[in-house]
């Protein structure tokens, strides 16, 4: 399957990402959950809205519930009685008369508006009108925000501190969520240390994991970290078949380029079914996609900007669709360049750019070196400048198209 694009040539983005989304489906089971549990969780069913909301008609404003006739003769009117919120006036309503009403209190049977008392002026016992009303003015509308059998949220959609109240005020206690997705991840390479050590010569810091542990927690996954795995055969092996066992999808960092891939590619070809592509993009060439016997895998480049800009593109949208998770398209939008840009024709390029408001509208310059192992690259920037595959260097003043960092990058 996934071995068909292993050709030698550059893999466009759109066909390696339609490649992965076409094998895979939502593998987390589902379970009910009261609202406060279930925030930063996706939502497993449909939810129909079992009531009206407002279920009644009732005031947007504190004032005066009135009939159109009793105010034709511009007389001041009586006041009947008092409606509150949570206490509905159940009187009479004589002629002549109105009755004083607060906002969110049901309208009494007749109202025909609500004039808001700003509008009023009260005269002893009796109230004087100083605007004539429109028919239904200031009142909210039984059903108005969402009817009775509407669908009000789709399956699909992880839920936010927007959505718990919408679902309170249907009088929704609980709901049907998706289990977290659970994501076992590790750093490969003999030359990464832990953060908290020293470095011998020729060694670096393991920087990938922090970037690939917060992006899973802004994703809502579940994370099974097993750390730094040294170029060794024996102990990648052991480290792949414990994420298997234990993990719905591996994601590793490292050892998927030209140099190492053919180490690497011997255990996965062993072990399950691996395309290794060289992507038609920049940074982050080299990826690996496939299956082990139980879980999905996912291999990164090392080089960490690669690393955090193929997760972003690819991986992200792979785990949504595990995850049972539909995600928004990513917002893309056009800026005009303040400076010139390098690119050569030939890959999809992702550089980092600083997006601001101009006079004219959108600006956006380069955050410098592009280069895949300079991550300040991406640390000062605010959005991905995308530059199409066939295009060249960019000119001051051109227009491109930006995509502001989304939930995963902030
Ligand atoms: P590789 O893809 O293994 O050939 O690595 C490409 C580059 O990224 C090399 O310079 C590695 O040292 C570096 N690199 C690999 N893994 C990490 C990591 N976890 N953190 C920081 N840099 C890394
Ligand atoms: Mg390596």
């Amino acid at each position: 399957m996934m071995m068909g694009f292993d050709t030698g040539a550059l893999l466009p983005l759109s066909d390696a990402l339609q490649g992965m989304l076409d094998q895979l489906a939502c593998c987390c089971d589902s379970e009910q959950l009261p609202l406060p549990e279930a925030l930063d969780r996706i939502l497993a069913e449909e939810i129909v809205s079992p009531l009206s909301v407002p279920p009644f008609d009732n005031s947007a404003m504190d004032g005066y519930a009135v009939r159109l006739a009793d105010l034709a003769a511009g007389a001041p009117l009586a006041v009947a009685g008092k409606a509150f919120a949570g206490q509905p006036y159940q009187g009479d309503w004589p002629a002549g008369h109105c009755i004083r009403i607060m906002t969110g209190a049901p309208v009494p049977e007749g109202t025909e508006a609500v004039v808001m008392q700003e509008e009023t002026q009260v005269e002893g016992e009796l109230v004087r009108f100083l605007t004539q009303p429109r028919p239904g003015q200031n009142i909210r509308r039984r059903g108005e925000d969402l009817a009775e059998g509407a669908r009000v949220l789709a399956a699909g959609l992880r839920l936010s501190p927007r959505e718990l109240p919408l679902l309170a005020s249907l009088g929704i206690a609980s709901v049907r969520v998706r289990r977290p997705l659970k994501v076992a991840i590790f750093s490969t390479g003999d030359e990464l240390k832990p953060v908290g050590t020293p470095l011998a010569h020729g060694d670096i810091y393991d920087s990938n994991r922090y970037g690939v542990k917060a992006m899973l927690a802004r994703l809502g996954c579940e994370c099974l970290d097993l750390g730094i795995i040294p170029d060794d055969p024996a102990q990648l092996r052991a480290a792949f078949l414990q994420a298997d066992r234990e993990a719905d999808a591996l994601i590793t960092t490292g050892g998927v380029s030209v140099g190492e891939a053919d180490f690497t590619k011997q255990l996965l070809e062993e072990l399950g079914e691996i395309g290794f592509w060289k992507l038609a993009i920049k940074p982050g060439k080299p990826f690996a996609f496939g299956r082990l016997p139980n879980a999905w895998f996912f291999g990164l480049p090392g080089n960490p900007v690669s690393a955090m800009v193929t997760f972003d593109q690819l991986v992200k949208p792979a785990l949504a669709r595990l995850a049972g998770q539909t995600l928004a398209v990513p917002l893309r939008l056009a800026a005009t360049v303040t400076e010139p840009l390098k690119k050569s024709p030939g890959r999809l390029d992702f550089q980092r750019g600083i997006l601001t408001q101009g006079p004219n509208g959108l600006e956006v310059r380069s955050t410098g070196s592009q280069d895949s192992g300079v991550f300040s690259s991406l640390s000062r920037a605010n959005c991905y400048i995308m530059l199409e595959q066939a295009r060249g260097k960019v000119a001051a003043g051109e227009t491109v198209t930006v995509e502001p960092f989304s939930g995963l990058l902030l």
